[in-house]
């Protein structure tokens, strides 16, 4: 047999989060971020899947440029815009749209010489202070955009930094709001956690991409309390079984120690397939569908699983990393981090199959 470990991507999942998207804020039209390969679930599969999107948003401007190839004719987003003049003409080119943050990149447009052609999104900063210009310097871009020879249309966007949290969007909501009043042009700001708890950001864009893989934003509502499907299954099997005596120590550091005999299973996947490295023991795995726990650190190709309280496991047991029966969120919250990162990590050498 091959290594056992594969990536299940499940279109209909991907699909299906993309209606409860749309039942939640059925006013706006839909962008679907799909940046780093589509949190990890693979660009083009993901396009396709959600091609019922209304557009779609990600970073690098050769994958907009296949996207266009592959016949998606959606609005494409470039969300940190364009990088040099290339990258303009080739907005320009495909029909692309680019965020606008930053006054470098009004000066590129500037020596742009195409008339207007240039579909842009001037980002405010609302307080997040990642990209975009305060609303003071945005009413001056504004006005260059405005009149600007090179642009077709401006769209206005901003990007919360607490919508999945109590903070909420309150204060930089009115920040834009503010800002915006004034202009009659299209307006975006949510991600997923403002779409599906703050109605009042959906204007004329949304933005989810999270929800859209089937992961909760939230850390108090899980994702099927919010109707969605996980996109991704990271599967493995056990490939050995040691048996242990009290007191035998387990993987490098030994930072696991049996108190009693018993049993654990070695599962093949460990960090350089994706799997987090600081996943402490404890952290929850299914063997056979069954819950238990991974025991000591997880090394580059493999992980131990507790199989204490599983007589029926052994070589061959299938193993759920994460995805459908183990939410990724509750993986990512016991290695302290975010279900994002652990999408976007599956490494490179897992098999997909969809
Ligand atoms: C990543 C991103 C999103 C999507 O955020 P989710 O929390 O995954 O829904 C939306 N807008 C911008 C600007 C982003 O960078």
């Amino acid at each position: 047999m091959p290594r056992p470990i594969q990536a299940h991507i499940n279109p209909n999942a991907l699909e299906s989060n993309l209606r409860v998207a749309r039942r939640a804020a059925p006013s706006a039209r839909i962008m679907a971020v799909i940046k780093a390969e589509g949190y990890g679930h693979g660009l083009t599969r993901v396009a396709e899947a959600l091609s019922a999107a209304d557009g779609f948003a990600l970073l690098d401007i050769q994958d907009a440029v296949r996207l266009r190839e592959n016949g998606f004719r959606q609005t494409i987003l470039l969300l940190e815009g364009a990088f040099n003049a290339e990258d303009l003409a080739l907005v320009a080119g495909h029909d692309l749209a680019c965020v606008i943050h930053s006054a470098w990149q009004i000066a590129l447009l500037d020596a742009y010489p195409g008339k207007s052609s240039l579909d842009v999104w001037l980002k405010v900063n609302s307080g997040m202070n990642r990209l975009g210009f305060t609303p003071q310097q945005a009413a001056q871009a504004m006005e260059q955009l405005c009149r600007h020879r090179a642009v077709r249309s401006i769209t206005l966007m901003t990007h919360f930094a607490n919508a999945d949290e109590a903070r909420g969007i309150a204060e930089p909501l009115a920040l834009f709001n503010d800002f915006a009043a004034p202009y009659r042009v299209a307006r975006s700001l949510a991600n997923s956690a403002a779409l599906l708890r703050y109605p009042e950001t959906h204007g004329d864009w949304v933005r989810p991409g999270l929800m859209l893989y089937g992961a909760s934003p939230f850390a108090e509502v899980s994702a099927q309390q919010l109707g969605l499907q996980p996109a991704m299954t990271l599967r493995s099997r056990i490939i050995a079984v040691q048996e242990l005596r009290a007191g035998d120590e387990v993987g490098y550091g030994a930072l696991f120690r049996a108190e009693h005999p018993m049993r654990i299973g070695i599962v093949a996947c460990g960090y350089a397939d994706g799997y987090p490295r600081h996943a402490p023991s404890g952290t929850p795995v299914l063997v056979d569908g069954q819950r238990t726990q991974t025991l000591g650190r997880v090394s580059m190709d493999m992980l131990y699983a507790d199989l204490s309280r599983l007589p029926q496991a052994g070589v061959g047991s299938s193993v759920t990393l994460w995805g459908e029966g183990l939410p990724v969120e509750e993986v990512a919250r016991a290695a302290e981090t975010v279900s994002y990162e652990l999408m976007c990590a599956l490494a490179a050498r897992v098999p997909v199959v969809v």
